[in-house]
């Protein structure tokens, strides 16, 4: 009997996602893909519109339009900067560098030119800055893992680990908050599911467990997910 397939791993969760563009189709073709993807798209059509909403209900991350009537994209983003830190993704027609580098300046966090438009490469985007902002705002500087030198400390004391238990905590600690399936974390321990159980995977769990929790990680580091596998907590 095969093992049954993993279930698709998390994405970096819903977010409430401002959208400033104010060409109607470009605003509904968005706010269709966020939706798609699980997220709460909310659109304005100007710069001034985009203050007032986000004042409001703070949203999660802002795909922000260059080129908007009234107040423009810059204006807006160097006006939200000085309310917040939320990710921001610039819009603009032209893939033109000192846009892009304005933008920037401004405090945007990423650019993309809609010249060609891919809502996909949109949405990759939109990944990637929620996955980057999220790991910001939980950092872990606690936990080090020296792979090179085959060692892992807590606070700077050393975790006495097998190289099978460095391994997974390195996989987990990639990635705080996404949930590895079982059958995943064997394969990358062993390599080949088959060699081994998913039990063994509790098991090394457990070792790794109280090995944290002697070096003062607390015990809830790692947490179950039940029935399906593991997670990392910053
Ligand atoms: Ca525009």
């Amino acid at each position: 009997m095969s093992p049954p397939l993993p279930p698709p791993l998390p994405e970096p969760g819903p977010a409430h996602v401002l959208v400033v563009e104010d060409e109607p189709r470009l605003a509904a073709l968005l706010a269709d893909y966020l939706r798609a993807a699980g997220h709460q798209p909310e659109c304005v059509a100007d710069g001034a519109l985009a203050l007032q909403a986000y004042t409001e209900r703070r949203h999660d991350l802002v795909l922000l339009d260059l080129m908007l009537p009234g107040l423009d994209g810059l204006s807006v983003c160097r006006q939200l900067r000085t309310l917040s830190a939320v990710p921001i993704v610039m819009l603009t027609a032209r893939a033109d560098e000192a846009d892009r580098l304005a933008g920037l300046e401004m405090g945007a966090d990423d650019y993309i030119a809609k010249n060609p438009f891919s809502p996909r490469e949109v949405m990759a985007r939109v990944k990637a800055v929620l996955r980057r902002s999220r790991a910001a705002a939980f950092p872990d500087v606690p936990l080090l893992i020296d792979e090179e030198r085959r060692r892992a400390a807590w606070l700077g004391r050393e975790l006495d680990l097998t190289p099978i238990e460095l391994r997974l905590l390195g996989t987990l600690a990639a990635q705080p908050g996404r949930i590895y399936p079982r059958a995943q974390l064997l394969e990358q321990l062993h390599g080949d599911a088959r060699a081994a159980t998913e039990r063994a995977v509790d098991s090394h769990v457990k070792n790794l467990r109280r090995k944290l929790e002697q070096a003062g990680a607390g015990s809830e580091r790692i947490r179950s997910v039940y029935g399906v596998g593991y997670c990392y907590e910053a």
